[in-house]
């Protein structure tokens, strides 16, 4: 008996994250509270997107901050990682070349 191994598997999940989808979840994906699956298309974006590979850098480092020193925020990472989480969810996502 034979079937086909691409219905199996879902085109969904196997592309590739937007950024949009990415900053959604990094947050989640760097908690470690992300599924699996999600968490395999995630960083497979970060390999690829320079841009959001320099966001997980900085919720790293905010992460690391706030482990170490209680409450007090690297103010320009803070509001660079604020500023771009808006800039996606509107949807004006620069375009660099
Ligand atoms: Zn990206």
């Amino acid at each position: 008996m034979r079937f086909s191994l691409t219905r199996l598997i879902r085109p969904a999940s196997r592309r590739p994250m937007t950024c949009s989808e990415v900053v959604k979840l990094l947050q989640h994906y760097l908690d470690g509270r992300l599924d699996e699956r999600r968490s395999v298309r995630l960083a497979a974006h970060l390999e690829d997107c320079r841009r959001c590979g320099l966001e997980a850098d900085t919720y790293e480092r905010i992460k690391h901050s706030l482990a170490e020193r209680q409450g007090t925020l690297p103010a320009d990472s803070l509001a660079r990682l604020r500023e771009f989480g808006e800039r996606i969810a509107r949807g004006d996502e620069p375009v660099e070349r």
